[in-house]
């Protein structure tokens, strides 16, 4: 009774939500209530948790995540959860003011990128506009997911963070962690057989640019439309200069992505013939996507076959 009536009073306060969930987490009632940014996060937290724990998105389907602030009803789902899960700083810049306000000792903060080399925001091969957006301190790039091996240090991440918190379960979360690591090494292997033999090594895609890793590991050169944050216009001669690229090295195929309208890519293609294929930067799934299943491994999948398309494999 004492306990419920302080619980009362903390609800009151509104900071130290948490306080009434841990204790029922500590009771054996509850799971850990995993809090994440980003599909990847989301995606890797269940598959290395499994009925241990229950994930939350906190950025909408269908939402651009470069832009994206929390709510204040955000602030209090992330206070009342035991782990919270981003993807780095250049992706989410808001963390930091986050951490500042509130328990550590409860909450565990996760930055999933923890032990990943992060690569420079942009191209390298031509003039490309960094920062524009103005999101991302320090001119890194955010999208490391899209680089296999690193997805996999942020599920072995992901876990030792899971393990400090629920030793009980432990072995558990360590075992599920191995046996996705196992699939994730297979699918890179799979990138690099199917990606070896290709017409051309180039790729130009109509979105911004998200596939810097990608590239990076798998040896393929990236031109993108747009700068790293989506929400910026490309601007007129970076596009001029990517339709004459096009004609001239006879690409037949041009990329569009989940989070910008295809107008940009669309433009591109009727200007120079090629035909458009997508290629997803699993930032943040649509609603349906969501409700149809699909994984980080599916979506890399289909990001494979269509790659092998657009860039002429055998
Ligand atoms: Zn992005």
């Amino acid at each position: 009774m004492k306990y419920l009536r302080w619980c009362v009073v903390l609800l009151f306060l509104i900071l130290p939500l948490g306080a009434c969930t841990q204790k029922e987490q500590a009771s054996g009632k509850g799971k850990v209530q995993i809090v994440t940014t980003l599909f990847p996060l989301y995606d890797f937290a269940r598959v290395v948790g499994g009925d241990r724990v229950e994930v939350s998105l906190i950025i909408p389907p269908g939402v651009e995540p470069h832009s994206f602030e929390p709510k204040p009803e955000d602030m209090v789902r992330i206070n009342r959860a035991g782990l919270f899960v981003y993807t780095n700083p250049y992706m989410e810049p808001w963390v930091a003011g986050l951490i500042k306000g509130i328990d550590r000792k409860r909450l565990t903060v996760v930055d999933a990128s923890t032990g990943i080399a992060f690569l420079p925001a942009g191209d390298h091969d031509d003039d490309h506009d960094v920062n524009e957006g103005g999101h991302h301190h320090g001119g890194m790039d955010p999208h490391v997911w899209l680089s296999i091996p690193n997805a996999r240090k942020m599920v072995d991440t992901i876990a030792a963070a899971l393990e400090a918190k629920d030793p009980t379960n432990a072995d558990f979360y360590r075992k599920n962690a191995a046996a996705y690591g196992d699939k994730l090494a297979e699918l890179d292997r799979k990138f690099q057989a199917g990606l070896s033999s290709c017409g051309t090594r180039r790729f130009f895609h109509g979105g911004h640019y998200a596939f810097g890793y990608l590239a990076d590991r798998y040896g393929l050169q990236y031109v993108s439309a747009y700068a790293i944050s989506a929400d910026a216009e490309p601007r007129p001669q970076k596009l001029t200069a990517m339709i004459d690229q096009i004609r001239s090295t006879g690409t037949k195929y041009i990329f569009y992505e989940e989070l910008i309208s295809p107008r940009v890519a669309e433009t591109i293609a009727r200007e120079t013939g090629a035909t458009l294929l997508k290629l997803n930067g699993i930032h943040n799934l649509s609603r349906d996507e969501l409700h149809g299943g699909a994984t980080y491994l599916s979506l890399m999948e289909q990001n494979l076959a269509n790659l092998r398309m657009g860039l002429q494999c055998r």
